[in-house]
């Protein structure tokens, strides 16, 4: 039998424990809105190819705000997987004080099997049939790169939103997406490629030392997941002096016992490139004897029931959005194995992504950093949030003596429910 709904269920729980009224419960489990679409656009040998597109936009207290999540370009993009990940936006938004609601969306297709030209032109018909439909825009919802998609498809889709919605005025334009490049006319804030896997560094580090743990017995990592937060986390971690045990993606991995150097993998696209290295695969790096720290960085539902009793790792960082079902928290709480969780590990990415949708709109906020910015400067201004969200999500975890991810849905929960109670009745949110 299939797993239930993993964020759902916790979030339910989460409800329960704070004793929040039944409709309030209720509204976490609808969705403002959810989209399905056929989309078609001309491959390179003049054929047309059809693709389903998806997007869902979970529930948001703040009706003067823009959804916000990732796009995703992936074989398995379905609808029901977009909406578990649109909550877990939610969660994540809320939890970090950030003024958006939670969606996610995207396309079936596998990007490598695609030319760029060809991925342009599925983009650019992406944003044509949401522009249409008035469903993407500087205040209402704003995606941002995910699993297959990175700051050229953000920028396509910038391009392609302004060249149509400004005969009618929508801007600013380049605030309808976030993720894009830098330098003149793109719009992009420097930073946000790595803020991710920086962000989830900061967390780490800061847990070591709020939970008085030496760095020293956490060092050696096994990170999964190559792409854009696997492999920064890898080369900030190897950086910091961790030891990088193993490294994977979808063609396998690699395992150096005495650790990978950080030049063996620098700059690498895929981990077949990275030589001197034994060869394993994703199932084996998963329980790898020999690490301290266990990184899932790449897909949901990962660490199940059935793999969660042979981790070996002392804890789990997760960098993908739902690596771990419910069930596997249970068992990895019983064995003493911790987990701080998505919402909080992997927001660093969200959160950079509200520094440029604010900056791109004019929009003051204390915790931005304003004018001409060197990635140095975001990643401190990013650096301050994530350890103030660690150091609240720990001292919930004392409060309330839970784990640290339910500690992290219950602050994200106190913080929107007052809210949505004051718009209860007025408009449906
Ligand atoms: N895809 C990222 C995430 O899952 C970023 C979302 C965003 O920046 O809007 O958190």
């Amino acid at each position: 039998m299939a797993e239930k709904s993993s964020t759902m269920a916790r979030l339910d729980e989460a409800s329960d424990f704070l004793g929040l009224e039944p409709w309030l419960k209720r509204k976490f489990h609808g969705f403002k809105s959810v989209w399905e679409c056929d989309i078609e656009a001309p491959m390179d040998d003049g054929s047309l190819q059809s693709f389903k597109a998806c997007r869902a936009w979970h529930r948001s207290p703040f009706p003067g705000s823009p959804y916000k999540g990732g796009m995703r370009y992936h074989p398995d993009v379905t609808v029901e997987k977009m909406k578990d990940h649109a909550v877990e936006m939610s969660l994540k938004s809320w939890l970090m004080g950030l003024e958006f609601g939670g969606a996610k969306g995207g396309i079936a297709i596998d990007p490598s099997r695609h030319s760029q030209e060809e991925l342009k032109r599925v983009t650019e018909a992406l944003t044509e049939e949401m522009l249409e439909r008035n469903l993407i825009g500087p205040r209402l919802d704003v995606p941002a790169p995910d699993v297959g998609t990175n700051p050229t498809t953000m920028n396509w889709f910038h391009n392609k939103y302004a060249q149509r919605a400004r005969t009618h005025n929508y801007g600013p334009f380049e605030a309808v997406v976030t993720g894009k490049p830098t330098g003149i006319g793109y719009g992009g804030i420097p930073g946000r490629v790595e803020a991710t896997g920086w962000g989830l560094v900061q967390v780490f580090k800061k847990f070591l030392k709020l939970k008085n743990l030496q760095k020293k017995d956490f060092k050696r990592i096994g990170v999964m997941g190559f792409g854009n937060v696997g492999y920064h986390v890898a080369r900030i971690l190897a950086e910091e002096d961790f030891t990088i045990v193993a490294t994977s993606d979808v063609h396998g991995g690699v395992y150096n016992k005495s650790g990978i150097p950080l030049e063996k993998f620098q700059g690498k696209k895929d981990t077949r490139e990275i030589k001197d290295c034994e060869r394993i695969t994703n199932d084996e790096l998963l329980v790898l004897p020999d690490i301290d720290i266990f990184i899932p960085a790449a897909l949901e539902n990962v660490i199940t029931k059935e793999n969660a009793w042979q981790i070996k790792a002392k804890g789990i960082i997760e960098g993908a959005n739902g690596p771990t079902t419910c069930e596997a928290d249970l068992i990895l709480e019983s064995r003493g194995v911790f987990v701080i969780p998505d919402i909080l590990a992997n927001a660093g990415g969200v959160t950079v992504s509200f520094f440029e949708w604010a900056r791109n709109m004019g929009k003051i906020d204390h915790r931005v950093p304003m004018g001409e910015l060197t990635s140095d400067q975001v990643l401190t201004a990013l650096s301050k949030v994530m350890w103030r969200e660690t150091n609240n999500v720990f001292e919930a975890q004392k409060k309330y003596k839970v784990s640290m991810r339910f500690a992290a849905y219950l602050l994200a929960l106190e913080n929107v429910a007052p809210l949505f109670r004051t718009k209860h009745t007025a408009i449906s949110v």
